[in-house]
């Protein structure tokens, strides 16, 4: 089947090209029909519903299963809410009773309670309930495969399927890993989404884009950048050969490619070192080979571990958490953000005010300097872990200096109490600042004199700057890191590093871009933190750049006036990179 060409760009999610074809799934839209059933046979269609609750919840506890042995422990209290949705047997009762009042078929009063349960918890305003209704409904999925008795037809899949659909429950995602899906193009779901982390953890590629399961016909040919958020409709054969060199270049699966490190270091043609680092959220596959390969963790995403598990842990797992992490890197050091939620990155709303301007209002350490006890609970499992390794602890979303001088008074006190307790930690261990607001940028140097390290946040410190949700599609556009404005902040941040003597790092999705790679080694940026995925080719192209050349970017980058202009220079200088004349 062919068809017009089309390019959808959409917001990437979880890195990776993969070229096949769309199948359009709904998980939320089923449809059974009705059925009326005579009554000798009613007790039979409830004997089976039954059964197929059963079939659900064993078959969930062997996803969770699963996906702790190959994610690790806190993923695994994603499933507990569809466990309990599974397990409500107050709702099957009443699901029973209405067969017998009805006289209908057991799909089809299951499939139309389920429908009415989840329409007003659709239109709600609080995430919270919506993901319940996500929730409820991939459970619906199951319990109906079951009752049907035979897979549902869009559960087998040719090889070589990418899936496209509105949203996908973090058991959806395992599932269909397992039927061998290459990957998925959604509607609902953001970057920090249950489904966006064990996407990632799996290295499943994802794009975010609008209703583009309107817009794909079934079976027909896609090609997908998980890297770039394009995804190409009824592609050419220019574009799929355009596409395979690309995921060429970008090379074989993670593992495989990691474990070339050795053989590729970072080093500048002149022989100049570009520290690079890893950007981690959860334990996942990859963490030993880095541990292995002397990669540090520039950012490790603790907030995670609450949204996995849906509430904040106590201390002491905390500190197993960590202590293990510690140990895994040993002398490698990792960076641990305190817990960065608010904004889009909420599990519970009940625990987190309704707000206008969420990504504006209550979150990253401006949460934490209110819920005192969370944070120094938090701080002081980080302080007894950092004996079994080299931790260090990163402050998100400062705004202003007073910010930083709460927080360390806090981590003063949480320090006080170990002492009390007579528990071991590192006294001197390293407190840094994530730079992602430009307020903190344009004071980089009162707050550089007050920290041991800096590190840009680029996701956040663009989306500031350019006053673009990094989540909005519409504005996708505008929210370009390439700008000038953005571009200055982060020189001036690194800037003010240099003049105290504090290394600055950068952790944005930036860290991992070849454009402006040769722009950081001349402005001498410290360290890049990316997703493991980019280590690999970043440390390839480092290797064509001569450090003394790429300083002289510097100056027209940031007298640019425009991104076209910004990107004019650095792709000049690409191509001349490319044509090997550097
Ligand atoms: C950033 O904002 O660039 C960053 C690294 O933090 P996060 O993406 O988790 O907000
Ligand atoms: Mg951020």
């Amino acid at each position: 089947m062919t068809g017009r060409r089309k390019i959808i760009k959409g917001i990437p999610i979880s890195s990776g090209i993969v070229l096949g074809r769309a199948s359009v799934v709904m998980p939320g839209d089923i449809r059974v029909p009705e059925m009326a059933i005579p009554h000798a046979r009613l007790q039979s269609e409830a004997d089976a519903l039954e059964e197929a609750v059963e079939l659900t919840v064993e078959e969930l506890r062997n996803l969770q299963q699963s996906a702790g042995a190959k994610i690790g422990g806190p993923v695994t209290k994603i499933f507990d809410a569809q466990l309990l949705i599974a397990s409500d047997y107050e709702f099957l009762k009443n699901v029973k009773n209405q067969i017998f009042s009805t006289r209908r078929n057991a799909g089809f009063v299951y499939n139309d309670m389920v429908r009415r349960t989840v329409a007003p918890l659709k239109r709600s305003n609080e995430a919270y309930m919506r993901q319940t209704a996500v929730d409820i409904e991939a459970v619906a999925g199951r319990v109906l495969s079951h009752l049907t008795g035979s897979e549902e037809p869009e559960l087998r899949f040719p090889p070589n399927t990418i899936l496209v659909g509105k949203n996908f429950s973090p058991g959806d995602i395992l599932t269909y890993r397992q039927r061998k899906i290459l990957g998925f193009v959604v509607a609902e779901g953001g970057a920090d989404s249950h489904m966006a982390l064990i996407a990632r953890s799996l290295m499943l590629p994802v794009v975010l884009a609008g209703d583009a399961w309107r817009q794909v016909p079934n079976n027909s040919r896609l090609i997908m950048d998980g890297t770039t958020g394009e995804v190409v409709v009824h592609p050419t054969d220019d574009d799929w050969s355009e596409y395979q060199r690309r995921r060429r270049r970008q090379g074989p699966a993670l593992i495989t490619r990691i474990k070339r490190l050795p053989h590729i270091p970072p080093l500048t043609k002149d022989g100049v070192e570009v520290p690079v680092a890893a950007n981690l959220s959860l334990p996942g596959p990859v963490d030993d080979i880095l541990a292995e390969n002397n990669i540090p963790v520039g950012l490790y995403r603790t907030e995670f571990l609450y949204l996995a598990e849906g509430s904040f842990p106590d201390e002491e797992s905390q500190y197993r958490y960590y202590s293990n992490i510690a140990a895994k890197f040993r002398k490698q050091s990792v960076v641990l953000r305190t817990f960065d939620l608010g904004y889009d990155k909420m599990t519970d709303d009940s625990l987190w005010p309704q707000e206008n301007n969420p990504a504006l209002g209550w979150r990253g350490i401006r949460a934490m300097l209110e819920m005192t006890d969370v944070f120094k609970m938090q701080i002081r499992a980080i302080l007894r872990a950092s004996v079994h390794g080299h931790l260090k602890i990163m402050l998100p979303m400062i705004s202003e200096l007073s910010e930083l001088e709460r927080a360390k008074k806090l981590i003063s006190q949480a320090k006080l109490s170990l002492r009390r307790r007579k528990q071991a930690f590192k006294e001197d261990i390293e407190i840094g600042i994530m730079v992602e607001v430009p307020s903190a940028a344009l004071v980089a140097e009162t707050l550089a004199a007050k920290v041991d390290f800096l590190s840009i946040g680029t996701n956040d410190l663009t989306q500031y700057t350019m006053a673009a949700d990094r989540m909005n599609n519409r504005v996708a556009e505008l929210y370009n890191p390439y700008h000038p404005s953005v571009l200055n902040l982060i020189y001036k941040t690194v800037s003010a590093g240099k003049k105290f003597g504090k290394p600055v790092s950068i952790c944005g999705e930036l860290a991992g871009d070849m454009m402006t790679l040769p722009l950081f080694i001349g402005m001498e940026v410290d360290q890049l933190s990316m997703t493991p995925n980019r280590i690999v080719d970043l440390c390839r192209t480092v290797k064509k750049i001569d450090s003394r050349l790429v300083k002289h970017l510097v100056e027209p980058v940031l007298a640019a006036g425009s991104k076209r202009a910004v990107k004019h220079v650095l792709e000049n200088y690409r191509s001349e990179l490319e044509k090997k004349k550097l």
